[in-house]
């Protein structure tokens, strides 16, 4: 448990998986945390975190972002299109880009501003009723779609169902990743992180093995 462990861990993934050291960007998911354990963790050095949202992110950051410098934000959770405009505020990449009407409102939203923060499409690699994403063979065209808006892509993001091995739906992704020519590959959690390495992942989004178990009481 805690940051220096995953990082050491991160690192033998990396290494293990013959990536170059420091090639995966670990994100800190710090949602519903106790202030103090992600102080700690800022205190620590680390600066790249990841919050699912909106409203529980503009709480907290603006305040940090003012004394720990080089922040980068990672929007990881379910983006309403009422909340788009404080999420550009507040957020250098958004991972849940999952559905055209999300798209068709960023797409304007970034011309508006001239600035774009990653965006990651999520696929629902499972197929899973109840999860948001894009279905697999709907990914192509979805990411043509974006391209066409001009929306430029980093990559994609998955949460494989929770009861399946989670490999196939790695490599699932980047099969889509690899066919339409886009790089980024977020996925990875504390249960599975190392085997995303081990498939490529180049954003893994790490929560409760940093900070400890959450608690939505
Ligand atoms: C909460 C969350 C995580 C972190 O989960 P842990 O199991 O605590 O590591 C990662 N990705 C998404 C999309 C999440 O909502």
């Amino acid at each position: 448990m805690g940051l220096d462990d995953i990082k050491r861990r991160v690192a033998a993934a990396e290494t293990a998986s013959g990536r170059a050291a420091g090639e995966v960007t670990l994100i800190a998911v710090s949602k519903v945390q106790p202030l103090d354990r992600v102080e700690a963790v800022l205190n620590a050095g680390h600066r790249v975190f990841g919050e699912n949202y909106v409203q529980e992110a503009a709480g907290k950051w603006p305040d940090w972002r003012t004394r720990f410098p080089k922040v980068e934000l990672h929007m990881i959770g379910p983006l309403q299109t009422n909340k788009l405009n404080p999420a550009l505020e507040l957020f250098d990449a958004i991972h849940t880009l999952d559905r055209p009407s999300l798209a068709g409102k960023l797409a304007r939203q970034v011309q508006m501003r001239g600035c774009c923060p990653q965006l990651f499409v999520q696929v629902n690699t499972g197929a899973e009723p109840q999860k948001a994403g894009i279905l697999p063979d709907d990914a192509d065209a979805f990411v043509a779609q974006c391209r066409a808006q001009d929306l430029t892509l980093s990559g994609l993001m998955c949460i494989p169902p929770e009861d399946q091995d989670p490999v196939p739906h790695f490599r699932a992704l980047r099969d889509i990743a690899l066919r339409n020519g886009l790089t980024g590959l977020s996925m990875g959690m504390s249960a599975d992180f190392e085997a995303a390495i081990a498939e490529g992942a180049t954003h893994i989004r790490v929560g409760s093995a940093i900070f400890g178990a959450r608690d939505y009481g």
